[in-house]
């Protein structure tokens, strides 16, 4: 199996090529410094997101609350956490950090606000 990575830890932004199986890594390529084998093995073996997304607010139509999980979600964890995200509406009022679903899929992220609503 044969991924391109492209390492986001610098804004060098290298483009690492990754050889390996579904459970090992056996090549890397392109890293221009250590951080990058770290950050490749990691996006290649388990892939992880920050989730930023919306919420609904009960009883107000017309503007929605923005949220994201306090800990990157693994990748392939994403569409679920989002299902649950959908279906899920908030009391006002909410302060920034507030846990808005608590962990979410039993992944032990909490999805939290990230602005102020009254
Ligand atoms: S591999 Fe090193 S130099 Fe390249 S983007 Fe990642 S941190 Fe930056």
């Amino acid at each position: 199996m044969n991924k391109e990575v492209i390492c986001t830890v610098c804004p060098r932004g290298c483009h690492i090529n990754v050889v390996g199986t579904e459970t090992t890594v056996e090549n890397l390529e392109g890293y221009g410094c250590k951080r990058g084998i770290e950050y490749a093995t990691n996006e290649y073996l388990s892939p992880v997101r920050i989730l930023t997304t919306i919420v609904k607010i009960e009883g107000v139509e017309n503007d929605l609350l923005p949220v994201r999980s306090n800990k990157a979600l693994p990748k392939d964890k994403l569409f679920d956490c989002m299902e649950v995200i959908r279906k899920a509406t908030v009391k006002l009022p909410v302060k920034i950090g507030d846990v808005i679903v608590e962990n979410i899929c039993d992944t032990g992220v909490d999805i939290v606000a990230t602005k102020p609503l009254a």
